[in-house]
């Protein structure tokens, strides 16, 4: 039975009426737009080249790409073994190999002890290593540069899901040799999808630069679509009206999906009219996030002193706010509740990476046990700006009812 009520979706960064009249504005004047945001984004994270596109994959994609050609006797990408789905699919557009290193429970990022093993072999395939800011928990890219520990192995940071977070004073998307953010649906800021690339090294920017100029532009009939996918999204995103979009299956809201074959385009001037004050409204919308995020670790605090939030760890700007539940019972009855009350609790990726049926092939004997603990039992609370104090006290309710955090 579809429920027609307050529904929370799990992630959203909401698009207004001004921003599609921007981007409206932003097709009249079509150079200057794009310019305008690629100049505001290079003097923002003061940082040389920016290149914009239609999504975080695509970005992706393209600086594989532009890394194959700068470095050709080199194929293997190295990622987490449980991320966005996106990662292998831009691995594999690419024509590259994947090489997976398993998580640390409790940070989400590598778990350097294997890592250390992983890069002891084959060093000379690996091409780069792609941390994760995973919900927007930073990854530690000073360790992993001094563990990988050799200036031929490229670091692309993925900041898809941490666009305007930062750790110890420095911006996510500018630690790694080069960096990408995605401005989809569910992320930090959204222009219905794009990517944005961001380096200061001169000799990837170099080759980025021409792997870009084979990307063709959004046609007229796509732009178009963006536009009512901007609408409905302005519309639809709306707690009161959520229940729409969610009960539309051909839409597959909230799937995620393992799939190369992607559209790759450069960003249109439609989008970066989206984007239009973009510096003002992504820290509006993370201050909001912050003050949820800090709200639910109060309230879990209390249900479950021992729950791994207790150690007041801080975390500076989620998209998403990551629970382990302790059994997967546990964790379908909540999600089973919250679906009945649209609180917009979700599962993260529904499986680990070596497990995607078209991959499963390369990875036969492996294991990677904490990614595929982290399928079955990790939950995502939503912090986005539509959560409001009654969402978190009946959230938390929940939580506490379930009693296994
Ligand atoms: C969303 C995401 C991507 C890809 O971004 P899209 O814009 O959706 O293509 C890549 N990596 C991570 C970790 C993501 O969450």
């Amino acid at each position: 039975m579809t429920r027609i009520f307050r529904t929370l979706p799990p992630a959203a960064a909401p698009i207004n009426l001004g921003d599609i009249v921007s981007g409206i504005r932003g097709l009249l004047r079509a150079e200057t737009t794009s310019y305008r945001f690629e100049e505001e984004l290079k003097e923002h994270y003061n940082i040389m080249h920016c290149y914009t596109l239609s999504s975080g994959k695509a970005a992706l994609t393209l600086i594989l790409q532009a890394l194959k050609e700068m470095f050709p006797d080199r194929d293997e990408v190295l990622i987490p073994a449980f991320t966005c789905y996106s990662v292998p699919s831009a691995v594999v557009r690419a024509g590259l190999k994947i090489r997976l290193c398993d998580l640390d429970p409790e940070t989400f990022d590598y778990d350097y002890e294997r890592l250390s093993d992983i890069l002891s072999t084959g060093r000379d395939r690996l091409l780069c290593v792609v941390p994760v800011h995973l919900f927007g928990i930073p990854a530690d890219i000073d360790r992993l540069r001094s563990t990988i520990d050799d200036d031929a192995v490229i670091i692309v940071e993925d900041a898809a899901q941490a666009m305007g977070g930062e750790n110890k004073g420095r911006k996510f998307g500018t630690q790694g040799d080069v960096g990408f953010f995605s401005l989809g649906r569910g992320k930090a800021l959204s222009t219905v999808e794009g990517g944005i690339i961001l380096t200061k090294r001169q000799d990837i920017a170099a080759y980025i630069g021409r792997a870009m100029k084979g990307i063709p532009c959004y046609g007229a009939l796509e732009i178009f679509g963006l536009f009512i996918y901007a609408l409905a999204l302005m519309i639809l995103m709306r707690p009161t009206l959520f229940w729409i979009p969610k009960s539309i299956p051909f839409l597959r809201l909230g799937e995620t999906i393992y799939d190369p074959h992607f559209k790759m385009r450069k960003m249109s001037s439609f989008q970066a009219g989206l984007a239009r004050g973009w510096e003002k409204k992504l820290q509006q919308l993370s201050n909001r996030r912050m003050e949820n995020v800090r709200d639910f670790q109060d309230r879990l605090k209390m249900i479950s002193p021992k729950s791994s939030w207790a150690d007041q760890r801080f975390f500076p700007c989620l998209i998403r706010f990551p629970l382990r539940i302790e059994s997967v019972h546990t964790r379908e009855a909540i999600l089973k509740m919250s679906e009945r009350m649209g609180f917009g609790i979700a599962r993260s990726y529904p499986d680990s990476i070596d497990r995607i049926p078209a991959l499963a092939a390369d990875f036969a004997s492996r294991h990677f046990p904490v990614a595929k603990d982290n399928a079955e039992i990790l939950l995502t609370l939503p912090v986005h700006s539509f959560v409001a104090l009654k969402d978190r006290e009946q959230i938390a309710d929940l939580l506490a009812k379930a009693k296994h955090i």
